[in-house]
């Protein structure tokens, strides 16, 4: 049953799967969504609390798992199953999102779940120790990354608990964190794809300045075609006496005086200064 792949390594001790559940703070009230039931350790203590819950699991053997454990039972009403990829398809609303996925693909994960509308109060999620300490990293930490910087721009993000390999049935090759992501209401304004771009280029050499980082050929190349697209996109004349892109470039250096400044010290406002 326990297919590599699908990365399904079992909670089997209940004491974690208690806190789990009362850090994910549920209401009566409360839609939740879980991510990766497996074959339900989770998900029977949350019907206790929540006034209903959605399952998205995508191997139909725990889906059947799942379903077989739930017959009978005092609360199968309330349990919702989605057998799919929770990468893939559309969440339904939700307040409170409880997910213990696999760890290769917490980045997507994370990105959807930052990117979610409407906005839902919290989600308590899973990771691998090392991805929960880059979402949580602050500037001068080694882990301090466009993760971090992503993840805490558009939520709070805070470390619940650290759970040991040996909580899971078969134990994975290394130790887990459960972390605690709230998103910003209202979120921030800005268009994520261009603040990821930037964010992106801005961490290429952890340890360059910016200034040697944006002053590259390579770099200044392509913010030169980015700029021809947008100006092109937005109807926008460029003017024939423009200055160059390195002028430009340098002229924001200046200003911001960040041409000395590395990516790993810099916090969310000095970004987006
Ligand atoms: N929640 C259970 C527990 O804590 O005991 C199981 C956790 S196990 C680490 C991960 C679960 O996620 C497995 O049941 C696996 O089949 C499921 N899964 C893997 N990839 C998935 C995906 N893309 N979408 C939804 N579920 C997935």
């Amino acid at each position: 049953l326990m297919k590599k792949h699908f990365g399904q390594h079992l909670l089997r001790n209940p004491l974690v799967v208690k806190s789990i559940v009362e850090k994910a703070k549920i209401k009566p009230t409360d839609i939740v969504l879980e991510i990766g039931p497996g074959t339900g350790n989770l998900t029977v203590k949350l019907l206790e609390k929540a006034k209903r819950v959605i399952a998205i699991e995508f191997d139909p053997r725990m889906v059947v798992e799942l379903q077989k454990r739930m017959q009978g039972h005092q609360y199968a009403k309330k349990l919702e199953i989605i057998q799919g990829d929770a990468i893939k398809i559309d969440f339904p609303f939700f307040n409170v999102c409880v997910a213990n996925l696999p760890y290769n693909i917490s980045s997507p994960f994370v990105f959807k779940l930052l990117t979610h509308e409407p906005i839902f109060r919290h989600a308590v999620v899973m990771f691998q120790r090392e991805f929960a300490m880059r979402l949580i990293a602050r500037p001068e930490n080694n882990l301090y990354c466009r993760l971090s910087v992503n993840t805490q721009l558009l939520s709070e993000v805070k470390h619940l608990l650290k759970v040991a390999k040996n909580n899971f049935k078969p134990p994975p090759k290394v130790d887990s964190s459960v972390v605690m992501i709230k998103p910003r209401n209202p979120r921030p304004e800005i268009q994520f794809t261009e603040w990821d771009g930037f964010i992106r280029l801005c961490f290429l050499r952890k340890n360059k300045t910016l200034g040697a980082i944006f002053k590259q050929k390579k770099v200044l190349l392509m913010l030169e075609e980015n700029y021809k697209t947008y100006t092109a996109l937005k109807n926008i004349k460029i003017p024939k006496n423009r200055k160059t892109m390195k002028e430009m470039v340098l002229d924001v250096l200046k200003k911001t005086k960040y041409s000395d400044k590395r990516a790993r010290t810099l916090d969310i406002d000095d970004f987006l200064l």
